[in-house]
């Protein structure tokens, strides 16, 4: 079998295929990325799924690094959620906190699990600690929002450039571009989304970047100095 995932005959071609599909975002965690195509449940505990197409994801780093755990131990419902056949993915379930440690520009960003009416809320949940929050989401949006203090206009591609603008001004374009991000993805998790709706509601946060913004569009060589 793992001869066969390695080095796959004609009529499984679909492995290679599979394999060569980069997509542009891990169906896994939401990273901007895909390195690898991923057995679900792994070769060494279930060999006879090794090269069964509904249980090979492709997948980033964040899908090895789990090693052999699909189930917790704790709760019933406790499970890595499948990117095949758990439709919540579809759902939007993340966000993020970010708060000011202890004073702009400097914060402090924590991932958040949004509630949710799905029956395996707890299946939700163990993915998060297990799959998203491992696969270095935090530091991520820690250099982005280093980039957005930088040049709020070059990340929210949706606010204009060169002129001053309000919070609702700036709040209405981080929508639009929520909106725009989910549909280029085709999903409402990944990372940049969790991004831009953490803005949308962290208290403060759209008024800390409308003013950085107009700021630098007073003081054009703010950032030069
Ligand atoms: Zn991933």
């Amino acid at each position: 079998m793992k001869k066969n995932f390695d080095a796959p005959p004609k009529d499984l071609k679909f492995i290679n295929d599979l394999r060569d599909s980069s997509l542009d975002i891990c169906p896994m965690c939401g990273a901007p990325r895909t390195s690898s195509l991923d057995h679900y449940l792994s070769k060494e505990y279930y060999p006879e799924y090794t090269v069964f197409s509904k249980n090979l994801v492709p997948a980033c780093k964040c899908n090895s690094s789990k090693g052999k755990k699909v189930t917790g131990s704790i709760v019933a419902l406790e499970r890595i959620l499948h990117p095949y056949y758990d439709d919540c993915l579809n759902d939007r379930l993340l966000s993020c906190l970010i708060e000011q440690a202890p004073a702009l520009p400097v914060v402090s960003i924590t991932i958040q699990t949004l509630p949710t009416d799905q029956p395996i809320d707890e299946s939700i949940k163990f993915h998060v600690e297990n799959i998203v929050k491992p696969s270095g989401l935090v530091k991520w949006l820690d250099t982005l929002w280093t980039r957005v203090w930088n040049s709020p206009s070059s990340v929210i591609n949706t606010m204009p450039k060169g002129d001053v603008v309000t919070e609702a001004e700036l709040r209405d374009a981080v929508i639009d571009q929520l909106d725009r991000v989910g549909r280029r993805y085709g999903s409402a998790n990944n990372w940049e989304s969790v991004f831009l709706h953490g803005v949308i509601n962290s208290p403060g946060c759209i008024e800390w970047i409308s003013s950085r913004h107009n700021y630098l569009v007073n003081n054009p060589l703010a950032n030069d100095l």
